[in-house]
């Protein structure tokens, strides 16, 4: 296939929820392709089909092998070749930065496609100081595990920002009132879906909330910094 693409990998955010915060330049390059690395090829899919093309897709997740990223660097040195993940900018909590780092390694071109991703979007709209802010991915599932990064990184002058999930929203918020008494919290939910909101105040008064009003959805949630 000719391409007015050089060859190499491109990384394309896409939107986190809203179909309408693809860029320009996003559809242009999935469209330009010779392939689209991506996650799940039934969530891509989607959105090509609500885009109206069909670019190849192949299957690169967590647990691709050296064998996958062989082929696609192969592919990428001779054709360009893009990177998705399900949703927002890849390689934020995704997979991704071995490619990435092989790639250049290896004097392929890399460029990337800015758009969308959650952690920041959270940010913007959380109220919460953004001079100076620390993203920190998910909190781990088990409590112990969970302790020991609120207490390596509360003492961090900066808002922290992690991805969390619905089900585990409550024991965060728990751990947070008890580990770091005082400061407030900012949970922001569904972003640029129709269901979006964002609540800021005591992790208490949040964790009551949302006891009331069962959380469904994805999550973005932040610390403010130490007074
Ligand atoms: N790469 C993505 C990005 O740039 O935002 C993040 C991928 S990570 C595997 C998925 C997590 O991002 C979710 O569990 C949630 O914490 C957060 N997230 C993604 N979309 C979101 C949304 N629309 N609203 C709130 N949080 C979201």
């Amino acid at each position: 296939m000719e391409h007015s693409l050089d060859p190499g990998l491109y990384i394309v955010a896409t939107p986190i929820g809203n179909l309408g915060d693809i860029t320009m330049r996003a559809v242009d390059v999935l469209r330009g392709v010779e392939a689209v690395a991506c996650e799940d090829t039934r969530v891509t899919g989607k959105l090509m089909h609500h885009l109206g093309f069909k670019t190849r897709l192949i299957r690169y997740d967590d647990h691709a092998g050296e064998g996958d990223r062989e082929r696609l660097l192969a592919l990428m040195a001779e054709h360009p070749v893009a990177l998705v993940s399900d949703a927002g900018t890849p390689l934020i909590s995704d997979p991704g930065y071995r490619l990435v780092r092989e790639a250049r390694e290896r004097g392929i071109a890399v460029t990337s496609l800015p758009g969308p991703s959650a952690a920041v979007v959270g940010m913007t709209l959380s109220g919460l100081p953004n001079d100076r802010f620390l993203f920190a991915g998910f909190l781990p599932n088990k409590a112990k595990a969970r302790e020991d990064v609120l207490a390596e990184l509360g003492a961090v002058r900066a808002t922290l920002i992690f991805y969390e999930t619905a089900p585990r929203l409550d024991a965060a918020l728990t751990a947070i009132a008890t580990h770091l008494p005082g400061r407030e919290v900012s949970v922001a939910r569904e972003l640029t879906k129709k269901f979006e909101e964002c609540r800021t105040g005591r992790p208490e008064d949040i964790a009551a909330h949302y006891a009331a009003h069962p959380p469904k959805g994805e999550i973005v949630l932040m610390i403010a910094p130490p007074s």
